[in-house]
């Protein structure tokens, strides 16, 4: 008799109490249907809402949710980490905490998994909620991350998606402390398909990701998967080099075949204050490579757990 399929559902949280007052009921009729054993780990991110209180309740009543809390707020990135971490599961599902990652996907996506699929992920059908600046931000984004060699980031995938216990496998031996799991998802490869859906509204509360935020994570981002921001800086200084030099030929060729005087400062001032901007900004890229560097070599650890209640596939079933 083979054993039954085991299922993580991994659910990163800051103050979502009232969300997932809704979702976790939700969720457990969903599993319940369908032929596996689930777990469902709740990763509370530094929350100050009421979550705690709420998931000792949880965990007291069904022993497959596990409820990790980290020790303060470690970002998304790092709670979802956090969440691989503990995942037990043959397959494991990453979604939001605010409805907008609806359960109801999950058994289409298992089907898929069942299929031989090794990753399913969920593509946004239409970004027309959003607003202009996340619009046309997003899609500056996705066409700068194609520049990275051999790294396909589906546009308009969020984390929403199911995933093979090799997948997962394959993301634990990623190193970095700065983990941009977009980008990591794409990186590790595997069969990938998309799901197409339409997310609805947040339940409850608003958006963590304002737009300055958005901007430091895609520059986060982008600086995690490519180099050519680096090399174009050198592409960019030999190209003004060779530019001055040319300039320069023309104004001593001119001074000495016409005679004409050496004038220009309002030239001068613009060029040099120009270039003087040109060399801050270049320098600010380098910048935030080396900021990287450093975040690395530091070496701390991505999240720190502050408590651990119920056990989920630990304590109920086969442990793969
Ligand atoms: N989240 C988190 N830590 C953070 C910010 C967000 O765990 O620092 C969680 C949040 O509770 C939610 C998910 O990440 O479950 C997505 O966040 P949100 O809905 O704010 O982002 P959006 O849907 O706008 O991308
Ligand atoms: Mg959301």
């Amino acid at each position: 008799m083979p054993q039954p399929v085991t299922l993580s559902c991994v659910i990163p949280c800051l103050n979502e109490q009232a969300n997932l007052g809704v979702l976790l009921p939700e969720l457990l009729t969903v599993l319940a249907r369908q032929d596996c054993m689930p777990e469902i780990i709740v990763v509370d991110d530094g929350s100050t809402d009421g979550t705690p209180e709420l998931m000792r309740h949880w965990t007291s009543l069904h022993p497959e949710i596990i409820y990790l809390r980290l020790s303060r707020n470690f970002g998304k990135e790092a709670a979802l980490t956090a969440g691989l971490d503990a995942a037990r599961g043959d397959a494991v599902v990453c979604l939001d905490a605010d409805m907008q990652h609806p359960p109801d996907m999950i058994p289409p996506m298992l089907a898929r998994w069942r299929a031989g699929v090794h990753m399913v992920y969920a593509v946004r059908a239409t970004r027309h909620d959003e607003t202009w600046f996340k619009r046309v931000g997003t899609r500056l984004f996705y066409a700068l991350m194609r520049t990275s060699d051999g790294l396909g980031v589906p546009p308009n995938a969020g984390d929403f998606r199911l995933m093979d216990r090799a997948v997962v496998e394959a993301l634990k031996q990623l190193p970095e402390r700065d983990r941009f799991m977009k980008g990591l998802f794409a990186w590790v490869g595997f069969h990938s398909e998309s799901m197409v859906y339409t997310p609805p509204q947040r339940l409850h509360g608003t958006s963590r990701f304002r737009p300055l935020k958005l901007l430091r994570f895609a520059v986060d981002g982008l600086t995690a998967f490519t180099t050519w921001p680096l090399r174009l800086l050198s592409l960019l200084g030999a190209c003004v080099s060779l530019l001055a030099f040319l300039y320069g030929l023309f104004i001593i060729v001119s001074h000495l075949l016409y005679g004409d005087a050496v004038r220009g400062w309002a030239s001068l001032i613009t060029v040099i204050l120009f270039f003087a901007g040109v060399n801050l900004m270049s320098l600010g890229v380098v910048g935030e490579y080396v900021a990287r560097i450093f975040t690395e070599v530091k070496g701390r650890p991505v999240y720190l757990l502050r408590e651990r209640a119920g056990s989920g596939l630990d304590g109920s079933g086969p442990n793969p």
